[in-house]
């Protein structure tokens, strides 16, 4: 049976970008066709400033969102990273895999730093290794599939460089994943600037819907969001990334392509109505189920025990075969 992991960082509330790029597909997709692994991968959280009990908050609210989503823990395995030894154990020797060169070319870690030092903030080491224990969190498992939004296709990239050049090295230890992306909505947009992704981490601005916004606050961000000069609704996202963005949203709600759906729209008024109602009704039972599970958070706790367990056993033996293969 193929085997899938993904994660999710534990550095905000999940937004409609987590939701439509990846964590709706691993629900309804991935978790009934493969042996899937779903990780709250909460040392990420760590690589920027952070505030201790912030993150465990967040990562018990993020564990909470992926089981109101529809992880099923009979079905897949979910847990929280820093629970299982192996990912930090596994990381320090593709360490030893990897160049600091490959790691200074990584967008994300440019971008980031970038921002950091703007700042006046120090950039530290982790933001720079993150993606090899992004690496280690998907090689321990062996895996064949890793389900992310665009954002994430270069690290893939990076793990997949890793594997093969520590089986050319050390003889054949791990699989060589690949990344698959949702065919819609692979990069949702900030509402308010649709030229840059919609992401937790940033300021709460009214540019992110969050899946646990009231609907109200929903529909006003959607109405509000920016849109481009121009009258006419076209899927074109380098002249008209706010129409495009839009149209990937309600086009991912309903199951549809933006193409076709750009041609039922006169006016951008309608476009962002239609987009508010559907997300809104899209998220209805999540936001529900949410409720029910904050009611029963020893429910949860249980979910995450279990799924500690079983990934620990999933990874110990590979990792342990890795540190013998390199020398240990
Ligand atoms: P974030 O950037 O929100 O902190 P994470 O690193 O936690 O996101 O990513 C969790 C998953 O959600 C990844 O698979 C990532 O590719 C996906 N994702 C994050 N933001 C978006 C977005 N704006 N559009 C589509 N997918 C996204």
């Amino acid at each position: 049976m193929k085997r899938i992991f993904s994660g999710v960082k534990p550095t905000g509330h999940l937004t409609l970008g987590n939701y439509l790029g990846a964590v709706r597909r691993w629900a309804d997709v991935d978790q009934h066709r493969a042996d899937a692994l779903f990780c709250i991968v909460d040392l990420h959280a760590l690589t920027v400033d952070h505030d201790p009990g912030r993150v465990r908050r967040l990562s018990r609210q993020a564990a909470t969102l992926l089981l109101a989503s529809g992880l099923d823990p009979r079905l897949c395995t979910v847990f929280v990273q820093s629970h299982v030894d192996e990912h930090a154990r596994l990381s320090y020797l593709l360490e030893c895999v990897a160049t600091d060169g490959e790691m200074r070319r990584m967008i994300q870690y440019k971008e980031k730093a970038a921002r950091e030092r703007e700042r006046g903030g120090s950039v530290r080491l982790s933001l720079l290794t993150y993606p090899v224990l992004m690496a280690a969190d998907i090689l321990a498992y062996g895996t064949d599939e890793v389900p992310v939004g665009d954002d994430q296709t270069q690290h893939v990239e990076l793990t997949r460089d890793l594997a093969v050049r520590f089986n050319q090295r050390y003889g054949h230890t791990f699989a060589v994943p690949r990344a698959t992306h949702p065919e819609v909505a692979a990069r949702v947009m900030n509402l308010q600037d649709p030229t840059s992704k919609m992401g937790k981490s940033d300021d709460a601005g009214p540019g992110v819907v969050y899946l646990l916004d009231e609907p109200d606050v929903m529909r006003k961000k959607i109405m509000r969001a920016v849109t481009d000069s121009g009258q006419d609704v076209v899927h074109d996202r380098e002249e008209r990334p706010g129409v495009s963005n839009l149209l990937e949203i309600l086009a991912a709600c309903e199951g549809t392509d933006p193409q076709t759906l750009s041609g039922s729209y006169q006016s951008y008024g309608a476009l962002k109505k239609d987009t508010a109602e559907a997300v809104v009704e899209l998220l209805r039972p999540l936001r529900e189920r949410h409720r029910e599970l904050c009611a029963d958070p020893s429910y949860v706790e249980g979910v995450l025990r279990d799924g500690a367990a079983r990934a620990r056993e999933m990874a110990r033996p590979r990792v342990d075969s890795a540190y013998r293969a390199i020398g240990l």
